[in-house]
């Protein structure tokens, strides 16, 4: 054929049509042929395996069952309303759930037929139970589908209204596969074929539809995994090389006056380990002559500003300028006052802008930038606008970097002809799985060490139903002289009602905690910012013992005597979130306590992150837990990423074949950095085809 036959558009393929093709296409993204032929089963159901009732345990995963169905009836009100059946098969009974399409489920099921069921179980009340089973009339099965291993498609809702559910897809997708026998190009190259025995690609795409056994089904999987990792990573580390190569950058050679006084006199305690390799990664990147893009990582509290402060006495000992971004005004200054704290006496000139900086002070800030009097700039957004101008900006160092679009970060680089040094500070920790297709083209540098002397803050978990108990501590912390934060979630959705609960919340903190022997600040979203600043200073000063309010501290707010944080209704909150909450607490010297307050009904997701937040302080095991328990789909940064494009590769369940590929596409660029030998003509042809049409996704710069 002498087009190409998988580019042809979806419409034409036999059963589709115009009406279906727009559907496919809305729906699911489907424009082309071989886009059907990557929209991979989510899972396989062995058709000619039976499990019995009394076989079922906690470990069961999805399953088949064979039996009888009775006592079909409507329990519960509300939200709990569902429909419950009792599901039989000689060995024992099972509870059938159904929360959704309960009158269409409910006159199905007849008494004396055979029904294959076919589910997850889950434990409820010390009894098994199926929720939302697929349930199919045995004998009923569908022949054209009859292969034991009976793969399923996700769909959605339209498109099952419109005969596009789990078994038409597959239909389609059958036929379609086997009329390109002979059009499925191999993709990867001779050499990693047989250095990694995977089966052709043909071959895995005609298993992964409609697999003979389970045998080739697993070789289908693992080829195909690797195959999406590996040009993931490929692409990330040619983008890398292809940057630095291109890159200029100000080269930083001296080690100048500043930094040593600072290192002699100012400097009250010695580096971390962590903290000095760090340093040592930077330094030598900015001293390349070429220009780096660095991702700073390290759990609150392990230092970060002050190695991105001794960075930027670098940049001034060689005579540049720096500046310093961070998300809210309130961290803005924090950052503003650690740091003229910390240079009294170096003779350095720094100054803070944000949106209420005034216009006259404004309009000297400029004045000194431009003149190159003005060394270290703070501030906001403000930063980014096009009135702010540097003499010569060397480095822009970026606290919080998830709350800055990537537009804005490029804007801070076009201040200078030879772009800045940027260094991005977060302390949300990034599991190394993620940040290496997140981030697969950055520098990275992880503090992974607390400065010592620090006490772990103490996290325990309380049920609603312990708020006396709760109370009490929090009165013996008072009298102690500590102060105590309490959280609310605020969740977009029903910010109404979060706020309800907060100053419900407030009130009744108030009650037990009145005054005069007790005061307590309350911020929310809500509140003006003046009144929200007032709120916040009074805490900050002292003048209350308790600060109710939403998130809005969660990032960054350091008030070293406030040594308890109580969250409320914190199974509501990621484990990110809480561990980010927990941060603002443990800044003193006193023992801190974090206790998360909870409904005595927890999912089992919602167990696991207390379990995990009482069991660990370290962010990375934290991070690495919230993957686990979320999925890629909802950290932080991973919406605009593609890392949510991988059709079969997950990065958590997968992270030995992404090492894998990572590692062998880095062999491959180094040996052959343009993709220019004849071995590898197959993948620099690849590359180009799979990623013509995408964004530069992932990257930071
Ligand atoms: P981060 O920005 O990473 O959350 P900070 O830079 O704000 O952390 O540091 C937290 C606190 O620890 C600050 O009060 C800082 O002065 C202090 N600190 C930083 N490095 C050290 C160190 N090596 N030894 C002792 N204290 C340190
Ligand atoms: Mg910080």
């Amino acid at each position: 054929m002498s087009y190409n036959f998988l580019k042809t558009p979806i419409e034409y393929l036999k059963g589709v049509g115009p009406k279906r093709g727009e559907l496919l296409r809305k729906e699911l993204g489907i424009f082309t042929f071989d886009q059907l032929l990557t929209y991979y089963p989510y899972r396989y159901i062995d058709r000619s395996k039976f499990f019995k009732i009394n076989e079922i345990n906690s470990d069961s995963a999805y399953i088949q069952l064979k039996g009888y169905i009775s006592g079909a009836q409507i329990v519960g009100q509300k939200r709990g309303r569902r429909l419950s059946a009792k599901f039989s098969d000689g060995t024992g009974t099972i509870e059938l759930l159904w929360f959704q399409g309960i009158k269409w489920v409910q006159d199905k099921f007849k008494p004396d037929v055979e029904y294959v069921v076919f589910g997850k179980p889950s434990v409820f009340n010390n009894k098994y139970n199926i929720a939302h089973p697929e349930v199919e009339a045995v004998g009923s099965e569908d022949e054209s589908l009859s292969e034991t291993l009976q793969p399923f498609y996700s769909s959605t809702e339209k498109l099952s209204s419109r005969g596009l559910g789990n078994k038409a897809i597959g239909k389609l997708t059958k036929a379609l596969a086997l009329r390109s026998v002979g059009e499925i190009k191999e993709t990867l190259s001779e050499e990693i074929i047989q250095k990694l025995k995977l089966i052709p690609k043909e071959e895995a795409v005609l298993n992964i539809h409609f697999p003979k056994n389970t045998e080739i089904l697993q070789k289908a999987k693992a080829r195909l995994k690797f195959e999406e990792l590996f040009y993931i990573q490929l692409r990330l580390l040619q983008h890398k090389i292809n940057r630095f190569e291109k890159s200029k950058g100000h080269n930083f050679s001296t080690v100048g006056e500043h930094l040593n006084r600072f290192f002699q006199e100012k400097l009250p305690f010695e580096l971390t380990g962590a903290q000095k390799r760090v340093i040592k990664e930077i330094r030598k990147d900015m001293g390349s002559g070429k220009q780096m893009n660095r991702l700073l990582q390290g759990d609150v509290g392990s230092g970060k500003t002050l190695v991105a402060l001794m960075n930027m006495l670098i940049a001034i000992d060689n005579g540049f300028q720096t500046c310093l971004m961070a998300p809210t005004e309130v961290l803005a200054n924090q950052h503003f006052k650690t740091i003229v704290k910390f240079l009294e006496g170096l003779n350095i000139k720094a100054e803070l802008l944000t949106g209420s900086t005034k216009a006259a002070a404004r309009k000297v800030i400029h004045a000194d930038l431009l003149s190159g009097e003005l060394k270290i700039l703070i501030g906001t957004h403000a930063l980014i606008e096009d009135t702010v101008q540097f003499k010569n900006l060397g480095l822009v160092v970026i606290d919080e970097q998830h709350r800055f679009g990537v537009a804005q970060r490029a804007k801070m680089w076009k201040k200078n002809t030879i772009p800045p040094h940027v260094l991005v500070m977060t302390a949300t920790p990034i599991p190394r799985t993620l940040a290496m297709t997140l981030y697969g083209d950055l520098d990275l540098s992880i503090i992974d060490e607390l400065p010592p002397g620090r006490k772990p803050i103490k996290t325990a978990h309380y049920y609603d139903s312990k708020r006396l108990k709760l109370f009490g501590f929090m009165r013996d912390q008072i009298k102690q002289g500590r102060q105590i934060y309490i959280v609310y979630p605020l969740i977009k959705e029903s910010e109404k009602l979060d706020l309800k609960d907060l100053q419900d919340g407030y009130e009744s903190i108030s009650r037990a905690f009145p005054l005069p022997d007790y005061a307590v600040s309350v911020v929310h979203g809500k509140m003006k910012a003046p009144e929200k600043e007032y709120e916040m200073q009074r805490f900050i000063k002292g003048e209350t013992q308790i600060m109710v309010s939403t998130t809005v501290i969660e990032v960054g707010i350091d008030v070293p005597n406030a040594s308890v944080m109580v969250i409320e209704n914190a199974e509501r909150f990621g484990l990110s979130q809480l561990h980010q909450l927990r941060g603002r607490v443990g800044r003193g010297a006193e023992q801190s306590y974090c206790i998360l307050m909870s409904d005595v009904k927890l999912t089992s997701d919602g167990k696991k992150r207390m379990e995990t937040m009482v069991r660990t302080t370290d962010g990375f095991e934290i991070a690495e837990a919230d993957l686990k328990l979320r999925g890629p789909g909802d950290m932080q940064g991973t919406q605009q990423s593609g890392v949510l494009d991988l059709h079969i590769a997950d990065i958590v369940k997968d992270e030995k074949i992404l090492k894998y590929a990572r590692n062998l596409a880095t062999e491959i660029l180094t040996e052959d950095q343009k993709l220019e030998l004849p071995k590898n003509a197959k993948l620099r042809t690849q590359l180009i085809e799979q990623f013509k049409n995408k964004p530069d996704w992932g990257l930071i710069s």
